[in-house]
């Protein structure tokens, strides 16, 4: 595939988040400067003298702290969706810092349908592109799984501490062996799933913020559409599509990690770094070689990112000056993936 069609296949916005409480009391500064007509982002060091230039990084999209869960859904996620009912893969990142908001993006709070998530806006789609069809009869399976510290954990099984093998076979390519898969028939099923997983996600852990903060949770909706062809013969396409949580992208060493913890941290930051590199090599179209293998979470994701797929990277910031450096880092790593 050529270089420019490659680029095209990824798509990155950023999206800042408002001030919080504790931050407004505390008085924080804004750095962040959103620009959505330029599709740029100004940042300020506050600590620089202030004749210092300030940095501007230009996305695809970017979005201010007053945008709506649906702006993100209907500009950045639809066209990826609806290219999954016609049989390719797709792939929707959130990345950044834990607190910018990658889980409000993703699943955001699915009762009040103003703050529904790409997640749970895309079943709703999903299912309406489903009644609307004519000649086409559709199976939609679910999957919900978490990747922590690089082992793989089925977030819809009972037994959600059995660690998963990634296997490869020539028909199917990668899979995780033993996955649960649920068929759902409506968006009321299928978000029911979602619910469980969620649930799933906080049992046995004594601080779920830190435990999300440090996994991977990959929600995967496989689409099967078969269709009679004029020779008679059903045509069967599949598409997929994965919305992926990841772990926040903070430096752990700064927290003065230690032990099990460092090594924990590592494996974190390698997925990520993995991530960064493969969408980078893909963008770039003239890398040769795509490092798909140095980590799970690109070697489960490899058929969805690159080729004929299609992915968005949903950077998340914050506006406030004490996280210069972790918003400067994310920009960095967003930007890289243009
Ligand atoms: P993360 O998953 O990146 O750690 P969260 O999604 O949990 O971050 O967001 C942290 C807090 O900020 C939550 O209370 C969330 O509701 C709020 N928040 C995040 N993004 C936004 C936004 N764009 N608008 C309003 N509130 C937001
Ligand atoms: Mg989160």
């Amino acid at each position: 595939m050529s270089a420019g069609k490659q680029c095209e296949a990824v798509r990155v916005v950023v999206r800042c988040r408002p001030f919080n409480r504790r931050e407004e009391t505390a008085g924080c500064e804004n750095i962040l400067e959103v620009d959505d007509k330029l599709g740029q982002i100004t940042i300020r060091n506050p600590k620089a003298p202030p004749d210092e230039p300030m940095k501007v990084f230009t996305f695809d999209s970017v979005y201010g702290w007053n945008s709506k869960q649906r702006d993100i859904y209907d500009d950045a996620v639809r066209p990826l969706v609806e290219s999954v009912l016609h049989g390719f893969n797709g792939t929707i990142f959130a990345y950044g810092q834990t607190g910018t908001g990658k889980t409000h993006t993703m699943q955001g709070l699915s009762k009040d349908p103003e703050k529904r998530g790409v997640i749970p806006n895309s079943f709703e789609h999903i299912f309406t592109l489903i009644s609307r069809s004519q000649n086409q009869k559709y199976l939609v399976r679910s999957s919900y799984l978490e990747i922590y510290q690089e082992e793989i954990r089925d977030l819809l099984c009972k037994d959600n501490n059995k660690k998963l093998e990634l296997k490869e076979s020539p028909d199917c390519g990668i899979y995780v062996k033993d996955l649960s898969s649920v068929v759902t028939k409506n968006a009321t099923e299928i978000e029911h799933v979602m619910n469980i997983g969620n649930q799933s996600r906080s049992v046995g852990f004594t601080n779920m913020n830190e435990r999300s903060s440090r996994s991977h949770a990959i929600f995967l909706v496989t689409v099967e559409c078969s269709e009679r062809g004029p020779d008679g013969e059903d045509h069967i396409r599949v598409g997929k599509l994965n919305m992926v949580d990841l772990a926040g992208s903070e430096r752990q060493s700064k927290t003065g990690a230690k032990g099990k913890r460092l090594k924990e941290a590592a494996k974190i930051n390698l997925s990520l770094s993995a991530l960064g590199n493969v969408i980078s090599a893909l963008v770039d179209g003239k890398s040769t070689h795509v490092p798909y293998r140095d980590s799970k979470l690109t070697r489960l994701l490899q058929d969805s990112l690159g080729g004929n797929a299609k992915t968005v990277m949903i950077a998340t910031v914050g506006p406030a000056h004490k996280n210069f450096d972790e918003t400067l880092a994310t920009l960095r790593y967003a930007s890289r993936a243009k």
